[in-house]
């Protein structure tokens, strides 16, 4: 990706296609502000050609068999293996990740999930019982054409999270990337084509809210599955309504990370860190609310500030760089009133809080990693989602108070526990509010472990044989034996 001039289009029926209004967005480096492409801005009547290729491709796809499709989807987590500099290198200029962590996070986690559901794609199965003088099976058949929306921190891992399994179980695609990060879903698009993959199945259009929610208000699609705010997952749960769509929603967090006067405080500040600051705070099951027992929260703090101290801010296409730009100059200065909210808030400023210049990258809103102490629970920082790197540090002594207290709000995404009594941290678990969660560890995210919040978090499971159930319906069939024994 160099050429300023480079021109994005929709990826349509197998084939690139320009939107029919002939209008076009720039996406650029969040680092740089280079300009990366400009990419086509799809409509309705983009939609609806998406869709009638989606539908198109539904029967003979639906009919191969779960083997066949598992082949191609395991020759598509391989290319993604094989690209793997490459499209990591994308990820970063496109969505200002840090190099050193797309090629694990985003390009690995696509790949493993492509090639796990390559292998559930055969194992798909019905059930089977004797009743009433007959039997019945049921048959977990395909929803149809699955509308995909996508949020901007892991544009790539999200298109194969939610690509993969709905593929895999026989359905087709019309995903749409976020306008700010457009470009791996298509080179993801042109990589599925490569590997045997018939046109249609997948789909990408590009554009802003008005395409998402013209996917979600469309009568030829069967579900949608969103990742993105909790506003949007309203908007679009309502949208669903219309046409009784099935939906899944992967949306925001504000989770709690507890540490208990037993852990080990260095994986604590571990698992404080990773909850925090990778992919500079841009994650939605971040562990922002860090709860620490009073008796080893100075202890804590200061392993904690030593550990922040050493993050290099810089640009993200430097291997030494741990902290990126934000998004976009919006996002970033949406962070940076965060911080001030903080600060006049009343929560004591421990290190960072500040927005920093790196060389040759004027354009980016760098903010170093910041930490407030002292926080309490009706805090604005404390309660609302901020994504980006902001860590409030709340103290407890007791257990009941800090279940209570983590559940507190209206998310309930993730959750992390720290102790060395694997019994409180089992019991502890149990009540907490959250739909994944860890014990001494934190964002651990393993292909095979359900993924997904309750409460305002969502609705459904991303990865793991769970997300399998979110992509078929059930047909009951049953089967007489005998005469039928009728009334009339
Ligand atoms: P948004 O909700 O703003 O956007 C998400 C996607 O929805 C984008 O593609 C967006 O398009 C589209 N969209 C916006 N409005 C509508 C609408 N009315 N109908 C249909 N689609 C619409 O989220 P962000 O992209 O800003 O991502 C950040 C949010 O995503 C955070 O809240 C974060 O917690 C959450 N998230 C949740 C994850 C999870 O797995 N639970 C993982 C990652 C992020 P466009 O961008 O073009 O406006």
């Amino acid at each position: 990706m160099t050429a300023s001039s480079e021109q994005k289009l929709l990826w349509i029926d197998g084939a690139y296609v320009a939107a029919k209004s002939g209008e076009f967005f720039d996406t650029v480096n969040p680092a740089t502000g280079e300009l990366l492409a400009q990419v086509s801005k799809a409509g309705e009547a983009d939609i609806d050609a998406a869709v009638a290729a989606a539908r198109a491709a539904l029967g003979p796809w639906k009919a191969m068999s779960g083997v066949e499709r598992g082949r191609i989807l395991h020759r598509l987590s391989q290319l993604l293996r094989e690209h793997r500099d490459e499209l990591a290198r994308l990820e970063m200029l496109d969505g200002g990740k840090p190099i050193a962590e797309t090629p694990e996070a985003d390009v690995d986690s696509g790949a493993d999930c492509l090639e796990y559901f390559a292998g559930q794609a055969s194992s798909i199965q019905g059930e089977y019982q004797e009743v009433d003088g007959g039997f019945f099976y049921t048959r977990p058949e395909p929803l149809g054409v699955v509308g995909a929306i996508g949020a901007w921190n892991y544009p790539l891992q999200i298109a194969c999270w939610k690509s993969a399994p709905a593929l895999a179980a026989g359905n087709t695609v019309v995903f749409k990337p976020s306008e700010l990060t457009p470009l791996s879903a298509l080179r993801l698009a042109e990589l599925a084509k490569e590997a045997g993959l018939p046109d249609g199945v997948l789909n990408i259009v590009q554009g802003f809210g008005d395409a998402g929610q013209a996917l979600s208000h469309h009568a030829g699609i069967d579900k949608i599955s969103l990742t993105g705010g909790a506003d949007t997952g309203k908007k679009v749960m309502a949208d669903a309504a219309s046409t009784l769509k099935t939906v899944s929603l992967e949306l925001g967090g504000k989770s709690p990370l507890v540490i208990f006067d037993d852990a080990d405080l260095d994986n604590a500040v571990s698992g404080a860190l990773l909850a925090n600051f990778f992919t500079q705070g841009e994650i939605c099951t971040n562990g922002t609310r860090v709860f620490v027992h009073e008796s080893v929260r100075e202890a804590f703090l200061e392993k904690l500030v030593a550990r922040v101290e050493k993050l290099k801010i810089g640009n993200p296409a430097d291997a030494d760089t741990d902290v990126g730009p934000m998004i976009s100059p919006e996002h970033g200065q949406i962070v940076l009133d965060y911080i001030e909210a903080g600060k006049s808030g009343g929560a004591k400023l421990v290190i960072g809080g500040e927005q920093v210049a790196v060389d040759g990258c004027d354009h980016g809103v760098f903010i170093q990693p910041t930490v407030f102490d002292a926080c309490t629970d009706d805090m604005k920082i404390v309660n609302e989602e901020i994504f980006g790197p902001v860590m409030s540090v709340l103290s407890f002594t007791d257990e009941a108070e800090v279940i209570e207290r983590a559940n507190n709000t209206e998310f309930g995404l993730a959750a992390g526990v720290f102790t060395r009594d694997l019994e409180r941290a089992h019991r502890v678990i149990g009540e907490l509010e959250a739909g994944i969660c860890w014990i001494n560890h934190y964002n651990i995210t393993p292909i095979e472990m359900p993924f997904g919040g309750i409460k305002g978090s969502g609705i459904g499971k991303e990865n793991s044989r769970r997300a399998l159930e979110h992509y078929v319906r059930i047909k009951s069939v049953f089967v007489a034996r005998g005469a039928i024994d009728a009334p009339y």
